[in-house]
């Protein structure tokens, strides 16, 4: 594949790779919001990723990966999440941490070293959090969004969505009060005027707002 990108042009695939997934129009507003930077600095990365093939423009989608950009971006999610596997499962790096740590680590992850991660951390299908991997999306897609679970019913945690895994104290918060991939937990009630949802974890109650709700994908349980 020739050169290699910059660390910023790899956040930015990254990114987009996530909306264009997701069905997500990509504006310039949105990317400064994600990336956490200034409107016009959005317009000349995009502008210069236009210039190198990464990107196409599109009236409806906004901006759009090219076979060339998607093929990167895929590349860059894969050393991600298997950076956070090894983070994990070897280095011993807490699950709340490994998102922001693998995301310094991943611009230096050679095609090599990404083979030797993907043979021994057992092939993964999807990254700790549960969001596939590149090519296995349709593993994610008989999950439910927990927003549309009613009171009563028992699930099984499965994806905390890409765009909530940026969050640091939303990542501390799940890890600390259990709401993590494997879990299984009640769903205790919803009260739309307050924008809560109650669920019930290892006995415990824990409230969540709909900001945090619309991250979380779960398979209807109860595990046996
Ligand atoms: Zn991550
Ligand atoms: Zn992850």
């Amino acid at each position: 594949m020739g050169e290699k990108n910059s660390a910023t042009v790899e956040d930015y695939l990254e990114t987009l790779y996530i909306l264009q997934r997701d069905g997500v129009p990509i504006v310039g507003a949105r990317l400064a919001e994600i990336l956490g930077v200034t409107p016009p600095t959005v317009t000349n990365t995009l502008k210069r990723m236009t210039r190198d093939g990464l990107i196409t423009a599109n009236d409806i989608q906004g901006s759009l990966l090219t076979e060339t950009g998607l093929e990167m971006a895929r590349s860059v999610m894969r050393r991600h999440m298997l950076t956070e596997w090894l983070l994990m499962t070897v280095l011993k790096v807490p699950w709340s941490q490994i998102h922001s740590e693998a995301h310094n680590l991943e611009h230096t992850v050679s095609e090599m070293i990404e083979g030797q991660m993907r043979n021994n951390l057992g092939n993964p299908k999807t990254c700790p959090h549960g969001n596939p991997m590149p090519g296995f999306e349709s593993f994610a897609s008989s999950w439910f969004p927990l927003a549309e679970i009613g009171p009563g019913e028992l699930v099984i945690i499965r994806r905390i969505h890409e765009l909530g895994e940026n969050d640091p104290d939303l990542m501390i918060f799940l890890e600390e009060n259990g709401i993590i991939p494997g879990a299984q937990v009640e769903v205790l009630d919803t009260l739309p005027f307050n924008q809560t949802m109650t669920l019930k974890v290892k006995d415990h109650p824990v409230s969540i707002g709909f900001s945090i709700i619309k991250f979380i994908y779960v398979e209807k349980g109860p595990l046996i």
